[in-house]
């Protein structure tokens, strides 16, 4: 599974952050990206929760 922030829709609430910090952190324009290309499959749950709780779905995933 393949993820990426869009970084015009990322308002920076940080939660996408709090509840996977080991695929998403804090990128240099102050929004969130993604630290891996590809999801690790024991993190593809977590980050499809991210993406659904993300309150602008700036969070892209692809199966
Ligand atoms: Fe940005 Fe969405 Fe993550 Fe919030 S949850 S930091 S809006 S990508």
């Amino acid at each position: 599974m393949k993820v990426r922030v869009d970084q015009e829709l990322c308002i920076a609430c940080g939660l996408c952050i709090d509840n996977v910090p080991e695929v998403f952190e804090w990128g240099a324009e102050g929004t969130s990206v993604a630290k891996v290309d590809m999801v690790p499959g024991e993190l593809e749950q977590a980050v499809r929760e991210a993406a659904a709780d993300c309150p602008t779905e700036a969070i892209m995933v692809e199966e």
